[in-house]
C-alpha cells in the first residue's frame, strides 16, 4: 500500500466505524496497481453527505449536489463522494442530476472503463466486479458494460478512452473501439472545456504516437476544435520522434506547427479550445521563437525578446525536429546579455526628459529603443553618462 493510502486509512476507518462502507476508488487505484505515481486519492462511501458531515467536524461542500464533500483532517484533505448512479442521461452529456445509492456495485457500474472501476478496502482487499484486473494485466481498455450505451450516456468517455491509450499505451478493446468509431459524432454534444481537459492529457501522454493513431482511426478528431479534416497532419504529428512532451504550452506549439498553421491563426485556434489568454501568449511566444531557432542559433535580439523561460521552452523542442538541444548554453548566453529588460538600462524616460528638457512624445520611445539596442549589442557601456552622450549624438543627427 502506497504512503498516500496509508495516510488516508484513518479516514476510511472512521467512516466504517460509524457503520458505513468506504473505499479508495478511481484513477488512483488504477495507478497503484500499475505501480505508477498517484495524484489524487478519491474516496467513495455508502454514507450520504449529511452523514459524512456528522462524522468529521471540519468539512467543505465542494460539490455537494454530486455527493462530494471535502474532509479536513489531521491526515490531510480528502474528497469523499457518496455512491451514486447517473441514470437520467439527456443529450449525450453527463447528467447534472445524480442519485445517491447505498450500493458500491451501482457506483462502480457508472464508471467508464474496467480499469477505472476498482475499489480498494481499508484492509487492502481489491473489489474487481468487472474483471478490470485481467484487462489491466492485458493492457486493455474496455468500457464497463455495453460500450454503445456508455458512450451515448456520456460521449466524453470516447475522448477519455483515447487519452488513456496515450497515457498508458493500452489498446482499446475491439467492441469498445468499434463503438467509438461508430459514435464519434456524439462528441459534438460535449463542451469544449471537458474535451480540452482530456486532450491536453492526451498530448502529454507517454504513448502519444499510439494515441494519435487511435485518435485518427476513430475519427474523433473531426469533432475537436480546429482539427476537422486534419487527419493527415495528425498522422504526421504521430511521426515526430517519440519523446514525451513536458508541458502543455509545448504540446500546443508542436501540434500547431504540425498543422502548418500561421502565427495569426494561433489565437483563434486556441480561443476555440477555450485556452486562457496566458497560455495563448506563451504558445505564441514559443512558436515564434521555435521558427527562428529551427533555422539558426538564438541571436542576442531573439534571446532578449523571448526571455529565458520561453527560450528554454523553445530549446527543449529541438529534439522533436532532429536537432540537439543545449539548455546550458541557452541559459549561459541569456545570463551573458548586457541587459535583460528595459528596466536594466542605466537611464529611463525621466532621465531623458530632464536631460533634454523635453515633454514626452514619440522621440522618447525612439531614444529608449535605440539605447536599448546599443547596450544589448555592446556598442556602448550601460552607464548614465555614456548613454546620455549617445542620446545627444542621435538627437543632433
Ligand atoms: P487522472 O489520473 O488523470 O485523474 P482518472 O481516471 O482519475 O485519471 P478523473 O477524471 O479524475 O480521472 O476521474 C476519476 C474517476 O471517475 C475515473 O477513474 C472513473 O472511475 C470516473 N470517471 C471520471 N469521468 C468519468 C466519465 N465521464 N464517465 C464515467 N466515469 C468517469
Ligand atoms: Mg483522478
Amino acid at each position: 500500500i502506497p504512503t498516500e493510502y496509508q495516510q488516508a486509512l484513518p479516514i476510511l476507518k472512521k467512516i466504517e466505524k460509524a457503520g458505513h462502507e468506504a473505499y479508495f476508488v478511481g484513477g488512483s487505484v488504477r495507478d497503484v496497481l500499475l505501480n505508477q505515481p498517484i495524484h489524487d486519492v478519491d474516496i467513495a462511501t455508502s454514507a450520504f453527505p449529511a452523514e459524512i458531515k456528522q462524522i468529521f467536524p471540519k468539512t467543505i461542500d465542494v460539490g455537494i449536489e454530486h455527493g462530494t464533500v471535502l474532509v479536513l483532517e489531521k491526515a490531510g484533505q480528502y474528497e469523499i463522494t457518496t455512491f451514486r448512479t447517473e441514470s437520467a442521461y439527456q443529450d449525450f452529456r453527463r447528467p447534472d442530476h445524480v442519485e445517491f445509492v447505498r450500493s458500491l456495485k451501482e457506483d462502480l457500474k457508472r464508471r467508464d472503463f474496467t480499469i477505472n472501476a476498482f475499489a480498494i478496502r481499508e484492509n487492502g482487499e481489491i473489489i474487481d466486479l468487472f474483471a478490470g484486473l485481467k484487462d489491466l494485466d492485458q493492457h486493455v481498455l474496455r468500457a464497463v458494460g455495453d460500450p454503445h450505451e456508455r458512450f451515448f450516456e456520456d460521449a466524453l468517455r470516447m475522448m477519455r478512452g483515447l487519452r488513456f491509450v496515450s497515457q498508458l499505451g493500452f489498446d482499446l478493446e475491439n467492441e469498445t473501439f468499434a463503438a467509438i468509431k461508430e459514435n464519434h459524432q456524439l462528441l459534438k454534444k460535449i463542451s469544449v472545456e471537458r474535451i480540452n481537459v482530456e486532450f491536453v492529457k492526451f498530448l502529454l501522454g507517454d504513448y502519444r504516437k499510439k494515441g494519435l493513431q487511435a485518435l485518427v482511426k476513430s475519427q474523433c478528431f473531426e469533432y475537436c476544435p480546429g482539427l476537422a479534416g486534419m487527419g493527415e497532419r495528425l498522422l504526421a504529428f504521430s511521426k515526430l520522434p517519440e519523446k514525451v512532451i513536458k508541458n502543455e504550452s509545448q504540446a500546443w506549439v508542436l501540434l500547431i506547427d504540425q498543422l502548418a498553421m500561421e502565427e495569426k491563426d494561433i489565437r483563434p485556434f486556441l480561443k476555440s479550445w477555450k485556452c486562457s489568454n496566458e497560455l495563448i501568449k506563451t504558445v505564441q511566444g514559443v512558436f515564434y521563437g521555435l521558427q527562428a531557432r529551427k533555422k539558426a542559433n538564438f541571436s542576442v535580439d531573439l534571446l532578449y525578446e523571448l526571455g529565458e523561460n520561453y527560450a528554454i521552452l523553445v530549446e527543449e523542442l529541438l529534439p522533436f525536429y532532429g536537432l540537439t538541444a543545449d539548455l546550458a548554453k541557452v541559459q549561459a548566453d541569456y545570463h551573458m546579455l548586457a541587459i535583460h529588460s528595459l528596466k536594466d538600462l542605466a537611464v529611463n524616460g525621466n532621465d531623458l526628459m530632464n536631460y533634454f528638457a523635453k515633454k514626452p512624445g514619440s522621440w522618447l520611445k525612439e531614444q529608449l529603443t535605440y539605447l536599448e539596442s546599443a547596450v544589448l549589442h555592446r556598442h556602448v557601456s550601460n552607464t548614465k553618462e555614456e548613454l546620455l552622450h549617445l542620446a545627444k549624438e542621435k538627437m543632433e543627427k
